[in-house]
């Protein structure tokens, strides 16, 4: 058994268990985002559903002003009918009627705009009810769900403890000469290891596609040291060799 090859092999490992965490961690980061995108989802509906509302308010005002109008105008024609009586001469009572008459047609103007005021509001009425029948159904579905990213992210991070503890025990069992080196070029890479990619060409890395020179092949396939890519730094390893090393184990 070759040991820095059981030692790549672990590494292959341990980079699978890197990018695991990777995984975890950006998925876990990328809740509070959508939490947020769903709660101002529930504010700019409660905004829509507010301006129904305030629609309906200001129409129920109106509809207030011109019966106070309405009053007014009764009164107005009550009184005069009154006088009437009391007028002294032919020209003073045909000006009351003049003024009544004038006042019975601003009557009838005001019951029709207070009947089309009635039908609006009706109408206003059924589409606000209707706004927050779909508004409160709407909420309860998006809270539902905030619900549920809320209890995802909790179980990530619960397995992204596991998943540390795991690669931290797993860790342990490579020699710290070798883990040291992985760790440094991992924090400047996405990956330390690199496997060699074989083409009718010749070799080259498999991350960064820096061609290989038969020495290098060479020296990788002695399994002494690790070689380095003189490109991106990375491990290089010749998958063939990890797998038939398994089949030996
Ligand atoms: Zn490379």
């Amino acid at each position: 058994m070759n040991n820095l090859i059981i030692t790549l092999k672990k590494l292959i490992q341990l980079q699978i268990y890197d990018q695991e965490i990777i995984d975890l961690e950006e998925e876990i980061n990328s809740i509070p985002d959508q939490i947020s995108q769903l709660e101002k989802t529930i504010e700019s509906l409660q905004k829509n559903l507010d301006t129904d509302r305030n629609q309906l308010k200001d129409l129920q005002l109106k509809i207030k002003n011109r019966e106070l109008d309405l009053q007014s105008v009764e009164q107005q024609i009550k009184k005069h009918t009154q006088e009437l009586n009391t007028v002294k001469t032919n020209e003073q009572y045909r000006a009351l009627l003049t003024e009544i008459d004038n006042l019975n047609k601003q009557k009838d103007q005001v019951e029709i705009e207070i009947i089309e005021l009635m039908e609006t509001i009706d109408k206003s009425k059924a589409k606000t009810a209707a706004a927050e029948k779909e508004f409160s159904l709407k909420r309860e579905e998006i809270q539902k769900q905030i619900e549920n990213l809320k209890q995802k992210k909790q179980n990530l991070e619960n397995t992204l403890t596991e998943k540390i503890k795991e690669r931290e025990d797993f860790a342990k069992n490579i020699q710290q000469k070798f883990l040291s080196q992985y760790e440094r070029i991992r924090k400047s890479r996405d990956g330390a290891m690199s496997p060699v990619v074989q083409t009718e060409r010749g070799y080259s890395c498999g991350k960064c596609n820096m061609r290989l020179t038969e020495q290098e092949i060479s020296d990788i396939n002695k399994y002494e040291e690790f070689i380095f890519c003189s490109s991106c730094s990375r491990i290089l390893y010749i998958p063939k060799d990890l797998e038939e090393h398994q089949n030996i184990e």
